[in-house]
């Protein structure tokens, strides 16, 4: 099942998502995953976050392969426990913003500790776009987009170029 997506300026980008419960079966964990990556590869994004899909959990999904990086996995109640002091500037777009893109500053490399479908814990070190891309999806579950990061004249650009493109596909989405 393809998600929609939700799109700037909606609220629910603003929240901060609640932890996955693991114990709870009757979450249907895998299939949200599995719904989750196969709304990513129709968009044609590299990361998703769940609150992007409308769901309240602290669940993300990457696929940096296609794009020359090395992770795909869905990461479960991820945190990060450490970083580089490198940092690394690469132009960044969102599902949530179609057809913006701004350079944003991150880490180099995260460790991050993550929960398995089994409820395992897992260590995970990424650098380079696979560390960019989840930092920016990590950046969903706590209601942060990658626009926060701009100065206030470029975020002004961003934003009105984002809400008319909005407009554009809710347009042609009704005509349909
Ligand atoms: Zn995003």
């Amino acid at each position: 099942m393809i998600y929609d997506i939700i799109y700037w300026p909606d609220p629910f980008l603003r929240i901060k998502a609640n932890d996955v419960d693991l114990d709870n079966e009757t979450l249907p964990l895998a299939e949200i995953i599995a719904n989750m990556f196969e709304t990513m590869k129709a968009r044609g994004g590299m990361g998703l976050a769940a609150t992007q899909c409308g769901l309240n959990m602290r669940l993300l999904v990457i696929d940096t392969v296609q794009i020359g990086g090395k992770t795909k996995q869905a990461f479960i109640n991820p945190v990060i426990k450490e970083t580089t002091e490198k940092t690394i500037l690469t132009e960044e777009g969102c599902l949530s913003f179609p057809g913006v893109f701004a350079d944003v500053k991150r880490y180099h490399g995260v460790v991050v500790e993550s929960k398995t479908l089994t409820g395992e814990t897992e260590e995970v070190i990424l650098n380079g776009i696979d560390a960019v891309c989840f930092q920016h999806e990590l950046d969903h579950l706590n209601g942060v987009v990658f626009f926060d990061y701009l100065k206030p004249a470029k975020r002004q650009m961003v934003e009105q170029k984002v809400r008319k493109n909005v407009k554009k596909m809710e347009r042609r989405s009704k005509k349909r």
